[in-house]
């Protein structure tokens, strides 16, 4: 019994020991394995906390068909800092003799620019026009490098400054600076219609408009101050002061006279218009265009008795008759001894100036005026008779001569603007109709124009140019 009983204890002691064993060696091949809690790889910004998912841990055989072990990962490694940079964190697992490691990457980046800050530029630093913006100042912070202000680059182009700076992880700021420039020129005011305007009495005065440009602030059109007193039941000279400033304090001003004129306001002519035609020999010359820019300013047209003078100056008469002037002969040479040698020598003179006024016009003249006047007496010296001779065959050949009946006597009595201005207000005073000679090669004389005109639509004067049907002012054939 006893021995009996003591082998089958020894039966089952090793039979113990053989499951035990079998037991060890089964377990010793099972290995844990780690699976992380989201991404092996976080991106984090720069500040953000780092939040651990954690990991789960199991082994990776199963036993009789089961997950019977789960075993818990423990992190044996995380140095993530809040700085730009990557940092791994280690888990580990063990199961007796077996032990398993997994690893995260975290990246802790900087997406974020420095952030450019402009001081204002001040109305003491602005920048005078066509030199170089002197720098007033500005900063540069970043969330990770902090001052930056050393690193940021400028340039200047077309009245900017752009700033720019890149910070440690590559991210680039820019800012952009509009320059201030310091307004050294007032702005200028351009009128619309003519700087002198004629209005009848009754007749409403309409502004015809101007703009207002400014080098700094652009157009100022709408900041122009406009203010006049015209009456116009009242005849007179009005002035239109228009006046506009720029943000530099600039200010600037511009003109314009509206003459209300009646016909009727001299009481010892109420028959109808006073006439003036003005009229300019020689010509034309250097001064022709100034003269022809004047009467454009009053709009008022005249009449040029034209030479071959200053031929350089010949498409002037082109201009002149585009511009609504009447052109009309003088000769082509101008000179006494041959033009009154014959009644030939006058023609052939006179056809050389119709073919330059055609080629100019595109038009023939019969409006001619003869050197010295019907008048002169200097052609006996040449051709006796030759004035009665040229007056009656050219009018036959359908030509209209004109002499003068008011003279400015710029051709040799003065050299002085006022007297020509005085000459010829004189001479028109009390008449129904005036000629008046004057020599648009002459600039003083050319410079007496403004003022007559203002004369004459102050007192109610209506300028023309001649024409066939014009009075003609003959004085009468001495030769
Ligand atoms: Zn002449």
């Amino acid at each position: 019994m006893f021995t009996l009983r003591k082998k089958r204890i020894g039966i089952l002691l090793a039979s113990a020991a053989l499951a035990a064993a079998v037991c060890v060696w089964f377990l010793a091949d099972v290995e844990p394995v780690i699976t992380l809690n989201g991404s092996d790889r976080v991106e984090i910004n720069y500040g953000e906390t780092y939040e651990e998912e954690g990991a789960a841990g199991k082994l990776a055989e199963k036993l009789f068909g089961q997950d019977l072990f789960s075993i818990r990962p423990s992190v044996i490694q995380n140095d993530v800092r809040n700085e730009v940079g990557t940092y791994q964190i280690v888990y580990e697992a063990g199961f007796l003799f077996q032990k398993a490691t997994a690893e995260r990457t975290v990246v802790v980046v900087d997406r974020e620019p420095p952030v450019i800050e402009l001081a204002e530029q001040k109305d003491s630093e602005l920048t005078l026009p066509g030199e170089p913006f002197q720098e007033c100042g500005y900063r540069a912070m970043d969330n990770v490098d902090g001052d930056v202000a050393d690193q940021v680059e400028s340039r200047e182009e077309n009245g900017r400054v752009i700033y720019t700076v890149t910070d440690s992880s590559g991210n680039t700021a820019t800012a952009e600076r509009i320059i201030r420039y310091k307004d050294t020129e007032p702005p200028v005011i351009t009128l619309i219609g003519s700087e002198h305007m004629t209005l009848k009495v009754g007749e409403a005065y309409n502004e015809p408009g101007y703009t207002a440009a400014d080098q700094v602030d652009g157009d100022l059109t709408g900041q122009v101050v406009v203010e006049h007193q015209i009456d116009s039941q009242k005849p007179g000279v009005y002035e239109v002061v228009y006046t506009v400033e720029d943000h530099g304090g600039n200010q600037t001003a511009a003109k314009r006279t509206v003459t209300v004129a009646s016909p009727l306001d001299n009481p010892s002519n109420n028959s109808g218009d006073k006439v003036i035609y003005l009229t300019f020999d020689d010509g034309p010359g250097p001064y022709t265009e100034k003269l022809l820019n004047i009467l454009d300013e009053y709009n008022v047209k005249v009449t040029f008795f034209v030479t071959n003078g200053y031929p350089e100056y010949r498409d002037m008469i082109g201009e002149a008759y585009r511009r609504g002037h009447t052109i009309a002969i003088h000769t082509y040479s101008h000179s006494y001894s041959d033009v009154y040698a014959s009644k030939e020598a006058y023609y052939d003179d006179l056809n050389k100036m119709q073919e330059i006024i055609v080629e100019q016009t595109g038009e023939a003249t019969t409006l001619f005026r003869f050197p010295g006047g019907s008048s002169n007496t200097v052609s006996r010296k040449y051709c006796k008779g030759i004035m009665s001779l040229l007056t009656e065959s050219l009018e036959e050949d359908g030509y209209h001569y004109f002499d003068w009946n008011v003279s400015s006597t710029d051709g040799g009595g003065t050299t002085e603007t006022s007297v020509v201005v005085d000459n010829v207000i004189n001479g028109c005073s009390g008449k129904r109709a005036s000629v008046v000679l004057q020599h648009d090669i002459k600039s003083f004389s050319v410079d007496a124009v403004p003022q007559i005109i203002e004369w004459g639509l102050r007192n109610g004067y209506t300028f023309r140019a001649l024409d066939e049907n014009s009075p003609t002012a003959h004085h009468g054939v001495n030769n």
